[in-house]
């Protein structure tokens, strides 16, 4: 726990037991879940937390650059404690999320041809990839 108290610490956020309480849930469930799952799973333990408080704290641990949004098409956002820059495998049966981890050359090559080729200066990307997880193609 100390880990996340520095980091939001860190992030200049205040150390309120809701943030602690979800920021910890991310931290320990790479699932990427979105607002109504983390509420979900966190209220039976922490029946005064609504889900406003959820999305009210997941969008200040955003702000404060602790968790990174991600949208795959779905109704709701997914949110990932995860920040440094990785790609998303999405499953189209179980809408599981899994990080890939691209090589950084084979990335840095695919931004200097399209900033090259668009003339954009490229600050951050996004790379989804969609298909039938190991589990749902038995
Ligand atoms: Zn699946
Ligand atoms: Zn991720």
């Amino acid at each position: 726990m100390n880990i996340l108290i520095e980091n939001l610490k860190k992030n200049n956020l205040k150390v309120t037991p809701q943030r602690l309480t979800i920021y910890n849930y991310l931290y320990h469930n790479h699932i990427h879940p979105s607002a109504e799952t983390i509420y979900n799973n966190i209220k039976e333990q922490n029946p005064t937390i609504s889900l406003a408080t959820v999305y009210k704290t997941l969008k200040s641990l955003k702000d404060s650059g602790l968790v990174q949004e991600i949208n795959v098409g779905e109704d709701s956002f997914r949110y990932d404690v995860q920040i440094e820059p990785h790609s998303h495998i999405i499953c189209t049966k179980c809408n599981s999320i899994i990080d890939y981890f691209p090589q950084k050359d084979f990335i840095n090559r695919i931004q200097d041809k399209v900033s090259k080729e668009t003339e954009f200066k490229l600050d951050s990307h996004q790379m989804y990839f969609y298909g039938t997880c190991k589990h749902c193609s038995k």
